[in-house]
């Protein structure tokens, strides 16, 4: 099967849509393509500039207490130590044995140990190889015991399995004949600087091999002389705020409670990238650092939910398709008092938008561990609770809403693309209903003929009206009128104005709404604050 006929059909066709009207491309694709890398064509850069421009607005230019920052991808290796990514940063990593699927067993479809464990194939020929190798499976020495002649096929389903004490199986087949877990670091490791580490790596193989060590203990001391000079590809924007929190402070002599924001570029070496550009090795982030008092991540926790969950319904997404939900003590990092995953209804279920975390003054304390200096922030006018005199020292604590910015663009698409049908039931048109502030073109301005010159020249000067108003309109003058609407429609244009005859008479226009297809005879210095109000308000 191919990593698109797996999807759900709702998102085979978001996939196509993308690729046809230049928002998502295959990453190098005339070279067969890169699967865990996305590049955004000039509708998908607008969308998701959009986006991202709109959560900067909200989270930090609207407001007086949230500023803004970049740090560079690349930074000291021993960030990532302090951080714990280095040490830590491990997915659990399964081979399946049937269909040799590799996944991350986090992520995988639980199962109750003990539950039959269907195993479905993508045809029968593959079935019947399946249906083979879990009976050898199954007749190996150290087998389970269960008895070989209890399976049976039926088309390109396999029955009669169990689950294990895994308590999981392969997302791809159902399988529950895995591999050992194994460890996997998904962070990106170059070298900076003109040294070789290859050389190195190659002198303390010889000595361990001479030492008699075992591949394990081989590949743990190449790792080793790796990472001396190793530095990393940033997972996530985060680490960047921590480690100038001070310089922000100091700079701005800011007062805490505060938060410094980030948007950008992250990589993550992910096991199983999946679902288009919802999971991909690379891809952008949307993420606020909040530092605040001791004590009061629980209260800001709240306040900052709140606070996501007005944004991502401000753009428009279905309330219905979003969902708060609070991790248990379970999935609780140890040293979070608190936490959500924002989640929206996908084509193939809910599934996480973005982190919402209370992470206590972890992360600061991490940090002034690996670097050994102080990141405390003193308050003259607050008590000491300790002493009860004034002035206060203190580790801030940290309140973290952490979103994908290219996830966010996903969730987005998926909410607005609908399709219409006419009263046969066949399909008539294919409609992208964006939030107008996130849709590329604003509105599109088109000639009703294009071999006018009086009508075309009429519709560049009203399209520069737009332009001069900043506002992003498209002049388009190709194909019939009725394929330019469906174009503008599956691209989510908002408005379509139509330059005929009468425009040149008395300066009227057709205005087309997108949603409802409405059509409506408006002066044309109407046309402009129509949009203009559109954007504002966000309605059509
Ligand atoms: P997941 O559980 O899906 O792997 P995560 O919990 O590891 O995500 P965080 O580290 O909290 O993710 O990152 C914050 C946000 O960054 C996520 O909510 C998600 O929107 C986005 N994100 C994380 N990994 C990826 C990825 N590989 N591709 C696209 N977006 C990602």
């Amino acid at each position: 099967m191919t990593e698109s006929a797996r999807e759900p059909e709702l998102m085979q066709k978001i996939v196509s849509l993308c690729k046809r009207r230049g928002f998502v491309f295959q990453s190098s694709e005339i070279y067969g393509g890169l699967k865990s890398a996305y590049d955004y064509g000039p509708m998908g850069v607008e969308l998701k500039r959009n986006l991202m421009t709109e959560w900067w607005t909200f989270m930090v230019t609207s407001r007086e207490d949230v500023v803004g920052m970049e740090s560079s991808i690349i930074m000291h290796p021993d960030v990532w130590r302090a951080s714990g990514h280095v040490g830590n940063f491990n997915d659990p990593l399964v081979d399946c044995l049937v269909c040799q699927e590799r996944f991350r067993a986090d992520k995988a479809p639980k199962v109750q140990m003990g539950a039959a464990t269907p195993i479905t194939l993508g045809d029968k020929a593959r079935a019947k190889l399946a249906e083979d190798k879990v009976k050898a499976l199954l007749a190996a020495p150290d087998a389970t015991g269960q008895a070989v002649d209890s399976i049976k096929r039926d088309g390109m389903t396999i029955l009669g399995t169990a689950a294990k004490e895994r308590e999981y199986v392969c997302p791809n087949c159902g399988s529950p004949f895995l591999s050992k877990e194994r460890n996997f670091n998904g962070m990106f490791r170059s070298s900076l600087g003109p040294t070789d580490p290859m050389a190195a790596v190659i002198e303390a193989l010889r000595v361990g091999v001479a030492e008699g060590k075992n591949d394990e203990e081989l590949r743990a001391l190449a790792d080793q002389v790796m990472n001396r000079s190793a530095v990393f590809l940033r997972p996530e924007t985060a680490q960047g705020m921590f480690v100038q929190f001070q310089n922000v402070q100091q700079s701005l002599s800011i007062k805490v409670p505060f938060g410094i924001a980030q948007m950008g570029k992250s990589f993550r070496n992910e096991i199983t990238v999946e679902h288009f550009i919802f999971r991909s090795c690379e891809f952008e982030q949307m993420e606020m650092e909040f530092f605040c008092e001791p004590g009061s991540g629980p209260k800001w926790l709240e306040y900052w939910k709140e606070q996501r969950r007005l944004w991502w319904e401000g753009l428009g997404l279905k309330k219905d398709k979003l969902r708060f939900r609070a991790h248990g003590q379970d999935e609780l990092a140890h040293y979070s008092d608190g936490c959500f995953d924002v989640e929206y209804e996908f084509p193939w279920g809910f599934d996480e938008l973005e982190g919402i975390a209370s992470r206590t003054d972890y992360d600061l304390n991490a940090h002034m561990q690996g670097s050994k200096k102080k990141l405390h922030y003193f308050d003259p006018e607050a008590d000491d609770p300790e002493t009860g005199k004034k002035g206060w020292r203190y580790v801030p604590h940290v309140v973290e809403p952490a979103a994908g910015a290219t996830r966010g663009v996903l969730a987005v698409l998926c909410d607005a693309y609908a399709e219409e049908f006419d009263e046969q039931g066949e399909l008539s048109r294919v409609v992208l209903r964006l939030h107008p502030r996130l849709a590329p073109y604003k509105v599109a301005v088109l000639p009703l003929v294009k071999k006018d010159e009086q009508l075309v020249e009429r519709a560049r000067a009203i399209t520069e009206q737009f332009l001069r108003a900043g506002i992003a309109a498209k002049y388009d003058e190709q194909h019939t009128i009725g394929k330019r609407y469906a174009k503008h429609d599956e691209i989510g244009t908002p408005y379509c104005l139509t330059i005929d005859a009468e425009t040149l008479s008395d300066t009227t226009v057709t205005i087309r709404f997108r949603d409802d297809k409405r059509q409506e005879r408006i002066p044309v210095q109407r046309a402009v604050e129509i949009v203009a109000e559109a954007l504002r308000t966000g309605r059509l």
